[in-house]
């Protein structure tokens, strides 16, 4: 059994007792099915009548019959593992059923409830005849429902958290220091454990159900607390590490301003004197630049890279594709031309010939900037002075890689940049550790991008308005969701649908990238499109970063309920980037009332990056949202960064607080000593204890 419980990082007793439940089954208020009232979230009791898969025209769906003495009515499930869900539920058993009561077609229902098995039915079970089916319930109250352990049964875990429970929950530590405690009102440790594995009677249906009981709140708190605890004494120890100081004279700044082809911002103008105070001081910067795609990060990044190259460092900065990084080359040569600086593109497409010199010249310090892909870590690069590294969209990078470019130089400043829009919900909690600048303007002149979803029928219009675009000198973009070579749906995918308008507007080059496009041709075929050679750009999503091409005024999504909405605003950020008006088509087959038709609305209804972010975050939670685990998102066990938002303030302040107050964390040990324990491998911990 420790085995098993080990595969969930169970280790221990302490483990044990921290395995919160994720919900619990409220059966004080088990109602008959006969009971039942559409709207309202209800629990009942019932056995097993029938099960099976079912079909609604071409939708599968995994139907159970629930019968009680009262009355009978079906659970159903859409997208299933068959399988799973056969070999869970069989003919004959008990179980209690909670969710939100539908009717359909006059019948009592419950799409996707929660069922626990409370009665089991071995193989050889004969169904009981009908007077017989009226289940009795052994344990009634509230029970916990944890989340399954793979060989353990839902039983037996509880049953054994609970065994463990009494004897040992005095022993866990509380590592909330007893003034903060106090002061918001959070109720012990020992006290808020039991409270979490066996609510007591009385405990209200509703904080249950939102995870607002006192004993939710405070281990709720305390999670974000241990964490922002890690993230402040991160950030501590990166402001204490020596770095150089790099003086910028602000005659210096007005002459490259001067010396740039068009005239900043205000928003990039505050964010460069942001930067410059920053890295005046004798501490390595560690600062995140946010800012809406197209908002001009770039032109900041390569201010800040002259101020470190004037001090007489030198600078690297990562791109995470070769065309990203090609382009950053060209347009630092365009904007920083005036200044005459030696500079090299370091990416995988060099020759080792070429890259063998192109390293021996870095080496001896003859390129003040360095512009690259991760071709940059490699072991060969070093630099003699490196100063700043600078890495674009960095959310495209793993934190290893990051240290590794950091690693070349001496405690080098950083500045990273990204353009997916963060909320501050997230952007907080992981890059809790960086300062942030925040870009929150365009750059004048931009064109608003008319945003319309249409569906199938408009198809040929659609390629009509193509044809008049591109007669008019414009170029297109046609994106389509990745496919996936297990799905077996019938998307139109992106070859057949490049020929389809190749033969509608047969007078026009169209190129078409897909996933299995090789990187040389992709980098080809982007380049041609980039001169203009290929009047409409047919992909899978590969061109969704940072690419510029100003002559691009038409973006179309086939699919769009397919993608995020922070992907869909990437994509749309690829246009209106010139001075002509540019459009954003949104296809779709999905009707009006679909709820993924009303998420696609929030991108006509706005442009603003940040708002699109928020709702995006809402709607599919940090996980998907970041898309990556590689993106730093904490373990949360019982926190939800979005639905906690508030507590997570509340404990970011206390943990800074505290910090400040007690900087060696001497004041309250079980502090120190958990956190350690928790976070020692995630959060660099080293100048505590
Ligand atoms: P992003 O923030 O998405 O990386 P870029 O830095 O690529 O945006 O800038 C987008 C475009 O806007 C580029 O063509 C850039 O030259 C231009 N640009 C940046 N700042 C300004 C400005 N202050 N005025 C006019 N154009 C600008
Ligand atoms: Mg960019």
């Amino acid at each position: 059994m420790a085995g098993l419980l080990a595969q969930k990082q169970i280790e221990s007793v302490e483990d044990l007792l921290l395995y919160y439940p994720y919900r619990y089954l409220d059966q004080r208020n088990l109602l008959k099915i006969k009971e039942l009232v559409p709207g309202q979230q209800q629990v009942t009791v019932g056995k097993i009548a029938a099960c099976g898969v079912a079909y609604a025209g071409k939708r599968r769906i995994f139907e159970i019959l629930l019968v009680d003495s009262t009355g009978a009515m079906s659970l159903k499930w859409f997208g299933f593992y068959q399988k799973q869900m056969m070999a869970m539920y069989k003919k004959g058993m008990v179980v209690i059923v909670s969710g939100t009561v539908t009717e359909f077609r006059k019948k009592i229902q419950m799409i996707h409830p929660i069922v626990q098995v409370i009665e089991d039915v071995s193989a050889d079970d004969e169904v009981k005849p009908e007077e017989d089916i009226e289940p009795t319930l052994k344990a009634p109250g509230i029970v916990p429902v944890y989340s399954q352990v793979a060989g353990i049964g839902t039983r037996s875990l509880r049953r054994i958290i609970a065994r463990l429970l009494e004897p040992f929950v005095s022993l866990v530590p509380d590592p909330i220091p007893e003034d903060i405690r106090v002061k918001l009102n959070l109720i012990p440790k020992n006290e808020a454990l039991l409270e979490v594995h066996h609510p007591s009677p009385e405990t209200s249906a509703e904080d249950l159900e939102k995870f607002r009981t006192p004993a939710f709140r405070r281990e709720i708190f305390e999670e974000f607390f241990l964490m922002e605890m890690g993230l402040a004494l991160k950030r501590r120890s990166v402001k204490r590490e020596a770095g150089t100081s790099i003086q910028v004279a602000s005659e210096n700044v007005d002459a490259w301003k001067q010396g740039l082809p068009f005239q900043l911002t205000g928003a990039q103008c505050r964010v460069l004197e942001e930067i410059f105070a920053d890295i005046a001081q004798p501490h390595p910067m560690n600062r995140l630049i946010q800012g809406d795609v197209g908002s001009g990060k770039t032109v900041v990044a390569f201010l800040t890279a002259l101020a470190a190259i004037e001090n007489g460092f030198q600078v690297a900065l990562m791109a995470p594709t070769e065309i990203l990084a090609e382009q950053h080359y060209l347009n630092a040569r365009k904007i920083l031309g005036s200044f005459k600086l030696p500079m090299a593109l370091l990416t995988s497409r060099l020759t080792p010939d070429e890259k063998r010199r192109a390293q021996a010249r870095i080496k001896k310090g003859l390129f003040p900037l360095v512009i690259g892909t991760h071709a940059l870590i490699a072991e060969k690069v070093s630099f003699p002075n490196l100063g700043m590294v600078i890495i674009d969209e960095q959310h495209r990078f793993g934190v290893l890689q990051r240290a590794a470019l950091k690693e070349k130089g001496n405690h080098p400043h950083v500045l990273v940049m990204t353009a997916t829009p963060i909320p501050r919900t997230l952007s907080m909690t992981i890059y809790g550790d960086l300062d942030l600048s925040v870009i929150d303007e365009l750059p004048p002149g931009r064109q608003k991008i008319q945003t319309k979803i249409i569906g199938e029928k408009q198809r040929r219009g659609l390629y009509q308005f193509l044809k008049t675009r591109i007669e008019a000198g414009e170029q297109a973009y046609v994106v389509y969701p990745l496919v996936e070579e297990s799905e077996k749906l019938d998307l139109k995918d992106a070859t057949q649908m490049s020929e389809e308008i190749q033969r509608f507007l047969p007078e026009f080059r169209i190129g078409l990238l897909h996933g299995r496009t090789p990187p040389e041709e992709k980098e080809t075929i982007m380049r041609s499109f980039k001169a203009g050679d290929i009047h409409l750009l047919v992909s899978t999503t590969v061109i969704e970063v940072g690419i510029d091409v100003p002559n691009a005024t038409v973006m179309v999504i086939e699919h769009a309920e397919r993608f995020g909405l922070s992907q869909l605003h990437q994509l749309r950020g690829r246009v209106g980037r010139g001075h002509q008006a540019s459009y954003c088509l949104l296809m779709t087959p999905v009707g009006k009332t679909a709820p993924a038709y009303q998420r696609l609305q929030v991108m006509v209804e706005t442009e603003d990056g940040f708002k699109i972010a928020e709702e995006d975050l809402r709607l599919r939670g940090p996980g998907d949202f970041l898309g990556t685990r590689q993106s730093g998102l904490p373990d949360l066990r019982i926190a939800n960064l979005i639905r906690d938002y508030s507590i997570l303030k509340e404990a970011r302040k206390e943990a800074f607080a505290w910090i400040e107050k007690d900087p060696h964390l001497m004041m309250h040990p079980p502090l120190l000593d958990v956190l350690k324990r928790r976070w020692k491998e995630k959060l660099a911990l080293a100048d505590v204890g």
